[in-house]
């Protein structure tokens, strides 16, 4: 494969967008190289600016669960488009999709939409903090909540009583408000609640963490964390941005049967459209202008466009529940794939998966929380990654990162990649 375009269109974006990307990520730091800049995609195939055919694990990062170009969605947004883009008043698509939402997802009754995944976390510890009347939150290491403020924090000196910024522009002041527990571990959670006691107004955790790797809650871990929310008067925020319609139709709360407080969304409630949301029960919601005192608003929000993509998105998963059986299986299928392989070929190595989620990390430690992923050997990752880009396959250019499976995926797209994850594994 010949990633000649990509790599002159790479230069062009770099005299004109910082880095020439976007969103970091993108950018290949972590794996080397230059990007891949795509054309078009379809179902499950990314076709870039050099005319190669990749199959995509990415897929937008989480939202494409269908495949590329899903044709519903498509047809939704060409329709709506006719008729106006924006109006900044209300439309019935708003009432529509919210209605929706509230009926697949368990335990909430209202919801607000935003336009990313940052504004939804954002917006619902603003709601959290100013409904529990305290100010602190705890976060954990190695989950990712968008880039607001409150989030970029890592352990301090003082790791127990305050976090500290983790980018220039986050103030010590804001820092000091968000703690940094490790995840999986509840009795750590448990010592910052009683270190700062009557302080927290909420825990915010992936209730299946995807930004360190793909890491499932351990037995209890969800369940331990609801009932210390619940004894000691703190929210509970589900970020759901990655798995909510993902892993089940009602999430992870439906999943593993755990309930919270508040929940995000993003990714797949926008069905490829730049949308977030956040939900909650009545009393909760009720709390935001204009009903409650606590301030969130946006031009865009609720924009027709993006409404329209994502119920057309939601009403797909919502008809055909099976979906996510479907997706399970493939990953599954993959995973025991990918598993044989490395291991006739003497690589170490593990395999976290969930749903439609699946991650490789190149060390054979357990990978339970942000320290274990850190383990992995990035030198093994960026030659796995390059050669499955030379195959002709699309994974995220981070050892930190989910792969998604999508509906559009083929058997055999499977089958060729556990082929070419056999063929690189044996030059590492
Ligand atoms: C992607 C993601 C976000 C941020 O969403 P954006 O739309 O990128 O702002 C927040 N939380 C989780 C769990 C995510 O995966």
């Amino acid at each position: 494969m010949v990633y000649k375009r990509s790599s002159q269109l790479f230069a062009e974006a770099e005299q004109v967008i910082p880095g020439g990307v976007n969103s970091p990520v993108r950018a290949f730091k972590a794996v080397g190289g230059t990007p891949i800049f795509v054309k078009s995609a379809k179902g499950a195939y990314l076709y870039d600016e050099d005319g190669n055919r990749l199959i995509d694990y990415i897929n937008s990062w989480g939202p494409m669960i269908l495949g590329h170009a899903y044709e519903p969605v498509v047809q939704a947004v060409i329709e709506k488009a006719k008729l106006g883009t924006s109006f900044g008043m209300p439309t019935e698509l708003e009432t529509q999709i919210a209605a929706l939402a509230v009926s697949m997802v368990p335990n909430i009754d209202k919801i607000r939409f935003v336009n990313s995944g940052t504004e939804a976390c954002m917006s619902a510890v603003r709601l959290a903090r100013g409904f529990a009347k305290k100010d602190k939150i705890i976060k954990f290491a190695g989950c990712y909540h968008g880039h607001s403020d409150s989030f970029l924090i890592q352990a301090g000196s003082g790791a127990i009583t305050f976090g500290s910024p983790n980018s220039p522009g986050v103030t010590a002041g804001t820092a000091k408000d968000t703690l940094l527990a490790t995840y999986n571990d509840l009795e750590n959670v448990a010592t910052l609640i009683e270190a700062n006691r009557n302080e927290i107004a909420a825990i915010i955790v992936e209730p299946v963490a995807g930004n360190m790797g793909c890491i499932p809650p351990n037995k209890g871990f969800l369940e331990g964390l609801r009932q210390m929310c619940t004894d000691n008067g703190i929210l509970l925020i589900f970020d759901e941005v990655m798995t909510g319609f993902r892993l089940a139709a009602g999430g992870v709360q439906e999943l593993l049967q755990v309930d919270a407080d508040i929940v995000c969304f993003g990714k797949v409630i926008g069905g490829g459209l730049p949308v977030g949301a956040f939900a909650a029960r009545a009393e909760i919601m009720d709390y935001l202008a204009p009903l409650g005192p606590v301030y969130q608003a946006g031009t865009l929000s609720g924009n027709p466009l993006a409404m329209a993509a994502g119920l057309a998105m939601l009403q797909a998963l919502d008809a055909d529940r099976a979906i996510f059986t479907r997706l399970a299986a493939k990953t599954a299928y993959l995973a025991a794939g990918i598993n044989a392989v490395l291991k006739a070929n003497q690589v170490a190595f593990t395999i976290n998966t969930i749903g439609s989620m699946i991650s490789v990390h190149f060390d054979a430690t357990p990978v339970v929380d942000f320290k274990t992923a850190a383990k992995g050997d990035n030198e093994t990752f960026k030659k796995f990654f390059h050669g499955l880009l030379q195959e002709g396959i699309y994974i995220a250019p981070s050892a930190y990162e989910t792969w998604f499976i999508t509906d559009a995926l083929t058997y055999e797209d499977l089958d060729f990649t556990i082929q070419a994850v056999d063929k690189i594994s044996k030059t590492f």
